[in-house]
């Protein structure tokens, strides 16, 4: 652990002089992003215990200091910080205790070792098997099940951390009907990397949306729990870290909407990125693993050209219709 004193050394070293908040947190400097004339307003804050950093007046968030290391600093600065900091970023595990404590629902049970009796039971694994997955891929997700209301008739998927602590848990209902289709914990998604235990970050990773696609990549992966990525969630700051590669797996419905937005985001700080063409098949979930492997060998760096011109395909196809 370093003192305060250390921290705020390396604070000043990349912006500069700046002062320790009245509430003894944060410590306060001038922000790079909106760069006031003026050097003595320090509007960009820094928690010092997790150097999550905010400004008031452009309003830049991020959740560690590397993505403004990456755009205002050096990849020795991200290394210095790297080292600082030690393996991970700010101390998530940490901040999760405090924030956000998860527990698995107190009757969970592994579904390889559940009774067959029970018709639940049996409708679970009718549902594993009917996405493509296998007896193995339960025992290695440690696919669950649970009686409670909430977690009923649902498949449960817990998640790990870096240091094999539960950080999160997905829950897919497995009737085809049942709102919402996914139920999950009632906490912020943002600091949670799905089973970071076993990401390996210097080798490419592949992003999907959901952990139900994510059983089907061959690779290393990890999902998003939605389809956003920026500063603000613990996945980037870990990329920007590592200086990862991502190949980049969205559901087909966002290929105009939502991927040209992260690889733009991941572009913004050099990070090499592929993306995965699914369209044909909707998600990677509807996908069987080999034909994901093939997709995945596929994936080429997204063409700005190539989006303009789905969008106006789609554009003209609109103001046909009208
Ligand atoms: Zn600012």
């Amino acid at each position: 652990m370093h003192s305060l004193t250390d921290k705020i050394k390396f604070y000043e070293s990349i912006f500069g002089r700046g002062r320790l908040a009245s509430n003894g947190k944060n410590f306060d400097v001038r922000c790079p992003i909106c760069a006031p004339l003026d050097a003595s307003k320090k509007k960009l804050a820094i928690r010092t215990d997790n150097d999550a950093n905010h400004c008031w007046v452009c309003g830049w968030k991020a959740r560690s200091l590397v993505p403004l290391l990456k755009k205002f600093g050096s990849q020795e600065h991200v290394n210095l910080y790297r080292e600082f900091t030690g393996q991970g970023i700010s101390p998530t595990t940490a901040d999760v205790e405090v924030v956000q404590k998860i527990e698995l629902p107190k009757d969970f049970k592994l579904l390889t070792l559940a009774s067959d009796l029970d018709p639940d039971v049996k409708a679970a694994w009718r549902y594993v098997y009917s996405r493509g997955l296998t007896d193995r891929d339960a025992w290695y997700y440690k696919f669950g099940v649970s009686d409670e209301p909430r977690w009923k008739r649902r498949v449960l998927m817990p998640s790990f951390d870096s240091q094999g602590e539960l950080n999160y848990f997905v829950a897919r209902a497995i009737d085809k009907d049942r709102k919402p289709k996914y139920d999950n914990p009632d906490v912020d998604k943002n600091p949670v990397v799905f089973n970071e235990i076993n990401i390996d970050w210097k080798k490419r990773l592949v992003l999907v949306e959901g952990p139900f696609d994510m059983v089907k990549c061959p690779e290393n992966s990890t999902a998003l729990l939605g389809s956003d990525l920026d500063e603000r969630h613990e996945i980037l700051n870990k990329i920007l870290l590592f200086n990862t590669p991502v190949a980049l797996s969205l559901d087909g419905d966002m290929w105009n909407k939502k991927t040209p937005k992260i690889v733009k985001k991941l572009q913004e700080y050099n990070v090499d990125v592929v993306v995965v063409d699914v369209r044909p098949w909707g998600d990677p979930g509807n996908m069987s693993k080999a034909e994901f492997e093939k997709a995945l060998l596929e994936a080429k760096p997204l063409e700005w050209f190539d989006v303009f011109n789905d969008r106006l395909k789609k554009a003209t196809e609109i103001s046909f219709r009208l």
